[in-house]
C-alpha cells in the first residue's frame, strides 16, 4: 500500500507482550495502512544486549518517528537507569501528554471528566541532578530554562487550538520558587498571547490538586513543569479509575513514543487476565497523532461501546474477561 507507515514496536516487559499483542489485533482488526517493526527493550533482554535500550531499538524509532510501546521494568535503587527516560533523552522527547477522560459505567467518584495534562519532560527537579555536599547534607538541583518551558508551553496551547479546547492553566509554586517557577510562568503567559481564542489562567499546584479533587471538571488543559506534571497525572488516572484507564504519549518535535502508563505488573503477568485498554487508548492516540482520525474514531467508539454495555471487563474493573475475551468483544465492536 502507498500510504502505508511503519510504527516501531516495543512489547516491553511483564504483561507487555500480552497488551501489545491485543491491541495490535485490534490494530489489524481496523485494517490500517500500518506496518510493525518489533524491536527489543526492557529488563528482559540486558542478558541479550547487555542494555535495556539497545541503540537498534533507538535507531528504528528516529527511522519511523512512531512507536508503539508497553511498559518496560526498572529495578528501584541502583542497576540500569530506565530505558524510558533513556528514550525520552536519546529521541528528545520533551513533551509528556495524558488525556484523562471519564470511561462510561467505570464506577469513580467523578462524572465528565476531561481534561489534558501536559508535562515537560525534559527538565525540573525530575533531571535527578544530585551531590552530597558535606555527609548529612545534599544539594538537588531544579533548573528550568526559557527554552525548555517555552516549547512545552506552545506544546500545549498548539494542542489545546488543534483538539478545540477552550482554556489553558498554567501551574506553578512561583510564590515560593520565585525564579524557577516565575520564568516558567513568564514563558507561558508569552506564548498564550499568540492564542488569544484561549482562556489563559494560572493556579498555584497545592491549589490545583484540592481544585482537582473537588470539581475536575473546572479544568481543561493544564501545562505543567516536570515533576508537578509527573504527580498531577497520577492524581488525574486516579479520578477516572487508575492508570489501567489512561493513555500516554511521550511527544517531540520528530519523533513520539505511545505508551501506557502502568507498569509491568509482574503478579499477573503471562496469566492472559491484563486489562489492555490503557494501551489500546494509546494506539487511538497514535492513530489521531498519524491523522488515521476515521480509525481512531471506530477504535475509541468500540471501547466505549465494550464499557458501555458492561458485560466484559477485566478484572482490574471487577469483572472476570481475559485479555483475549476481552479484544474479541472489542473487534466485534469496531
Ligand atoms: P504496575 O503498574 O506494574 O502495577 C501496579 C498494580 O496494578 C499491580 O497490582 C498490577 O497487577 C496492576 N496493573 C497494572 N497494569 C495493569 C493492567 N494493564 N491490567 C490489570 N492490572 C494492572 O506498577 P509497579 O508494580 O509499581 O511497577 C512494576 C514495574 O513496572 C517496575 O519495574 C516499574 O519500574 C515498571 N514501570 C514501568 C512503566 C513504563 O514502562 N511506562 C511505568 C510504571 C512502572
Amino acid at each position: 500500500m502507498a500510504n502505508t507507515r511503519t510504527v516501531t514496536v516495543i512489547n516491553g516487559d511483564g504483561i507487555g507482550p500480552e497488551v501489545m499483542a491485543a491491541t495490535i489485533r485490534v490494530l489489524e482488526a481496523l485494517k490500517v495502512p500500518l506496518e510493525f517493526e518489533h524491536k527489543d527493550a526492557g529488563a528482559e533482554v540486558v542478558a541479550k544486549y547487555g542494555t535495556n535500550l539497545p541503540h537498534e531499538t533507538v535507531e528504528a524509532v528516529l527511522r519511523s518517528g512512531v512507536a508503539l510501546k508497553g511498559p518496560t521494568g526498572t529495578v528501584v535503587g541502583g542497576g540500569l537507569p530506565s530505558a524510558n527516560v533513556g528514550l525520552r533523552k536519546r529521541l528528545d522527547l520533551y513533551s509528556s501528554l495524558r488525556p484523562v477522560k471519564s470511561v462510561q459505567n467505570v464506577k469513580t467518584r467523578y462524572e465528565n471528566v476531561d481534561l489534558v495534562v501536559v508535562r515537560e519532560n525534559t527538565e525540573s527537579l525530575y533531571a535527578g541532578l544530585e551531590h552530597i555536599i558535606v555527609p548529612g547534607v545534599v544539594e538537588s538541583l531544579k533548573i528550568i530554562t526559557e527554552k525548555a518551558s517555552t516549547r512545552i508551553a506552545r506544546f500545549g496551547f498548539e494542542y489545546a487550538r488543534k483538539h478545540g479546547r477552550k482554556k489553558v492553566t498554567g501551574v506553578h509554586k512561583a510564590n515560593i520558587m520565585k525564579l524557577s517557577d516565575g520564568l516558567f510562568l513568564d514563558c507561558c503567559r508569552k506564548v498564550g498571547r499568540e492564542y488569544p481564542e484561549i482562556h489563559y489562567e494560572e493556579v498555584i499546584v497545592d491549589n490545583l490538586c484540592m481544585q482537582l479533587v473537588k470539581d475536575p471538571t473546572r479544568f481543561d488543559v493544564m501545562v505543567l513543569e516536570n515533576l508537578y506534571g509527573d504527580i498531577v497525572s497520577d492524581l488525574c488516572a486516579g479520578l477516572v479509575g487508575g492508570l489501567g484507564m489512561v493513555p500516554g504519549a511521550n511527544i517531540g518535535e520528530r519523533t513520539a513514543v505511545f505508551e501506557a502508563v502502568h507498569g509491568t505488573a509482574p503478579d499477573i503477568a503471562g496469566k492472559g487476565i491484563a486489562n489492555p485498554t490503557a494501551l489500546m487508548m494509546s494506539a487511538v492516540m497514535m492513530l489521531d497523532y498519524l491523522d488515521m482520525r476515521e480509525e481512531a474514531r471506530r477504535m475509541e467508539g468500540a471501547l466505549h461501546k465494550v464499557y458501555g454495555e458492561g458485560k466484559i471487563r477485566t478484572g482490574d474493573l471487577g469483572g472476570s474477561a481475559t485479555t483475549r475475551e476481552f479484544t474479541d468483544a472489542l473487534i466485534a465492536a469496531l
